[in-house]
């Protein structure tokens, strides 16, 4: 640190993304990346006059790109909101709707960024205990003060919250914003879009990162009532107009045109994942039942660390946490079958050698 940092900044704990090792190739289950690549048309959509185009700006309204994801989701394209990965979306509706009063809601046990995004923004943090199930218990969240913010599917354990409880959340805050992040909805949840027209509370946050198999281009986007929408774009004009730039616009573009690539795939991972969670059972693993395109799971034979360890120096990154409470646990991203297969034969591999 030197000695010019801003000092609210010094005691910031910044968030810790998964690695993603650039030394070697490992068969990577660790940041619920897709194994499979973009659509065959976001492969076409970039050619050498796109590449020229590159001295050029993008647009800053990323007009075709919001109007094509409107029409996907049955939405106005201004009630569309398109950034530089869910990521920075999150940022920004901390920043837009966290109150430094009255602070900001979400799981104790979630998508560790929540937490980096209060302290960034000085907004004092609430995180809500799930249930010894590791689900959500949708009366916690009943009539509070605070801007909500949940992951559904939730992470890192994958359970989800039906509509209906949803409802009760968005009912019940009519003085807050409610965020729900849909990073991972397309493997199995209900997404709670169409609530839009009816909540003027509701921010649905979702991303090309995993469903669309687009992480590496970052681009995320959010559906809510305009007003919401033009808060959103009010930080953008005043941080960075030109958010996403000319490729990523372009794929994202070629992306929603092919819906049936993506559905495809989606319903590959989910299929892979409950043939996983079967294996893993009868490994005497426990897993949760998830609708995302990973796993949680713990062996009582096995800390998650030392799985996570061994596996990695055979080839294999899995997800574990140190936090106390899911320390037992790891998060395993679903791949291809042929991955999934290796991963199941050095785990029982690893399993079979414990005494
Ligand atoms: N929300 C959740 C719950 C996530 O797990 C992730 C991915 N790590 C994100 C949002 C951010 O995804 P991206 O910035 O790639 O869109």
């Amino acid at each position: 640190m030197s000695r010019f940092l801003n000092e609210k900044y010094q005691g910031l704990e910044a968030y810790t993304p998964g690695e993603q090792p650039q030394d070697m190739i490992y068969i990577k289950l660790n940041t619920n990346e897709s194994p499979y690549p973009p659509s065959p048309s976001v492969l076409q959509s970039i050619g050498q006059g796109q590449l020229e185009q590159l001295r050029l700006y993008s647009d800053p309204e990323s007009t075709r790109l919001r109007n094509k994801l409107a029409a996907a989701y049955g939405v106005g394209p201004k009630q569309v909101y398109v950034a530089n990965g869910s990521d920075d979306i999150l940022h920004f509706a901390f920043m837009a709707f966290g109150n430094p009063k009255t602070g900001v809601a979400f799981p104790a046990i979630s998508y560790g960024f929540y937490k980096v995004f209060a302290d960034l923004h000085q907004l004092p943090g609430f995180p809500i205990p799930l249930k010894a199930d590791f689900s959500i218990d949708v009366q916690d969240y009943l009539g509070l003060k605070q801007l909500i913010v949940i992951a559904n599917p939730n992470a890192p354990t994958g359970l989800v919250l039906s509509l209906a409880e949803i409802e009760e959340i968005l009912k019940t805050n009519r003085h807050n914003v409610v965020v729900i992040d849909e990073a991972y909805i397309d493997f199995g949840g209900e997404s709670c879009c169409s609530f839009i027209g009816q909540y003027e509370n509701l921010l649905v946050v979702q991303t090309f990162s995993k469903s669309r198999s687009m992480a590496g281009a970052r681009l995320g986007f959010a559906l809510g009532n305009q007003a919401l929408i033009e808060d959103l774009e009010r930080l953008k004009y005043a941080t960075n107009p030109y958010n996403i730039n000319r490729l990523t616009l372009l794929a994202g573009e070629a992306a929603i045109e092919d819906q049936a690539y993506y559905r495809e795939k989606c319903r590959l991972i989910a299929q892979t994942r409950e043939y996983t969670a079967d294996r893993l059972r009868q490994l005497g693993f426990t897993v949760l039942p998830s609708k995302a395109n990973f796993l949680f799971a713990c062996h009582e034979n096995i800390s998650g660390q030392t799985l996570y360890q061994e596996l990695k120096q055979r080839g294999i990154l899995i997800r574990h946490f140190s936090t106390p409470a899911i320390e037992a646990y790891n998060r395993i991203t679903i791949g291809t079958r042929a991955q999934m297969e290796q991963f199941l034969l050095q785990t029982a591999e690893l399993l079979a050698q414990r005494p």
